[in-house]
């Protein structure tokens, strides 16, 4: 039986389908000789992290896949934050935030560009100007990340529950700041709405006025002239992978949401080296996890580059992003046919269509997993259309890290008890019996 799990997770793998690709998705168009290989070994199916037809960012759908629920989520801001080495405590509010150009009209604001191009000496002296303010006694800090984006840290007495100001959409009209629905009465968040927007109108001032602004105008180029703000979070405390599944887990990625993501749950974390050559990337990051395997249970190695590309919305794009990953693939795909220790699972987080105004999209995601005593079904192609008819049959959330203990020989039968608490994996780590009293 294998000993341990490599999960390779392709990043917004699953899409639509395209008349210009004869009615296939960008994966069926693709030529992947190395995953249709592993398919040919293996239970197929399909995957999603929630409900289908539920458009999950990464974060979310990546928590629910490490079998995680909902409500233990403390937010994108909180997670990147952690990611990014930035330290905060659990009572302060972390919010995604990127600058981004607006129009004025009738006195709103119109998101002109939501990413417009900007030299890093602009995007320094715009950040210079907004990056700490103070309203009330709630204290904002404007943590830059990369290129246009950063994280908002709001301090005091302050709530995670109000609605974004980002809408997303370019064209559209920046949203009210508002608290949620149950929280109109709460103080924290009433006083974290009004001190926020008075923070992001000061913002848009001072960016309208800043003298990178006007150079930038005179360029005809379109200012960068406000904040926006998303996914608004909080620091909690959740019990760590390894106490909940029983395995030491390590990710090898590159993004400040892995990073964040795996120092919330307690995985360790390789960083991988990110450049514009996918294929050396990806075979590089399967390299690292081959020799990790001996040291770690629970082994993510993650890509972004299908993502990234069905967000340029051109199916072309993503098709020559999975070639080239399976291409990656194929420089150690001898090394994982003749490895009897470890179970290998290829799949995705979310789908990311190539066309069409959504951001992620709702289908389910292909799945499959290869090793010793794993059935082999007769799919022989992975796709999101033919791995439907596999043997895995359709995974839901959760239901993933199940299916990784029991194939690892690690899933408790049900009723016994030997620990306290009644946890998934099998053996825990037990008390022996002592004669003494
Ligand atoms: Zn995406």
């Amino acid at each position: 039986m294998p000993s341990h799990c490599i999960l390779i997770l392709l990043d917004g793998l699953g899409d639509r389908s395209f008349s210009c690709l004869g009615y296939k998705t960008p994966l069926q168009a693709a030529h992947t000789p190395h995953l249709d290989t592993l398919a040919r070994i293996g239970a197929n199916g399909l995957f999603h992290a929630d409900r289908p037809g539920m458009a999950l960012p990464s974060e979310n759908a990546h928590f629910s896949l490490f079998g995680y629920e909902l409500d233990e989520f403390p937010g994108r801001g909180a997670l990147e934050s952690l990611g990014a080495g930035v330290e905060i405590s659990v009572d302060d509010v972390a919010v995604l935030a990127h600058l981004a150009s607006v129009k004025v009209k009738d006195n709103t604001l119109i998101l002109q560009k939501g990413r417009p191009d900007a030299s890093s000496d602009v995007i320094s002296a715009l950040i210079q100007d907004i990056f700490y303010y103070e309203y009330e006694e709630i204290k904002f800090c404007f943590k830059h990340t990369s290129g246009l984006n950063g994280i908002l840290i709001l301090k005091g007495t302050v709530s995670p529950y109000f609605t974004d100001s980002d809408p997303v959409l370019e064209g559209n009209c920046l949203i009210e700041i508002q608290p949620l629905q149950d929280f109109e009465k709460d103080l924290a968040a009433i006083k974290t709405v009004r001190a926020l927007k008075k923070y992001l109108i000061w913002c848009h001032k001072k960016l309208s006025g800043n003298q990178a602004n006007s150079i930038k105008n005179s360029r005809g180029a379109v200012p960068i002239n406000a904040l926006v703000t998303q996914r608004p979070g909080r620091l909690k405390t959740v019990q760590s992978f390894k106490n909940r599944w029983g395995f030491k887990g390590l990710s090898i990625s590159s993004g400040l949401i892995y990073w964040g993501l795996s120092a919330f749950l307690g995985i360790d974390v390789m960083k991988a080296r990110e450049t514009d050559n996918i294929e050396g990337d990806f075979a590089e990051r399967l390299k690292l996890a081959m020799e990790s395997k001996n040291k770690y249970d629970f082994i993510h190695v993650h890509t972004k580059a299908p993502d990234v590309a069905a967000h340029t919305k051109n199916p072309y794009a993503k098709i020559a992003a999975i070639e080239a990953l399976d291409r990656g693939l194929g420089k150690i795909i001898d090394s994982l046919l003749n490895d009897k220790e470890s179970l290998i699972i290829i799949t995705s987080d979310h789908s990311t269509p190539s066309s069409g105004k959504l951001v992620h999209s709702g289908e389910p995601v292909p799945l499959l997993i290869v090793g010793e005593g794993v059935r082999r079904d007769s799919i022989k192609s992975f796709d999101e259309v033919n791995c439907a008819g596999g043997s895995l049959g359709f995974v839901h959330g959760k239901e993933f890290m199940y299916l990784v203990l029991n194939y690892l020989d690690r899933a408790k039968l049900t009723g016994l008890m030997d620990t306290p608490v009644d946890q998934a994996f099998w053996p825990g780590e037990t008390k022996p019996f002592r004669l003494d009293l």
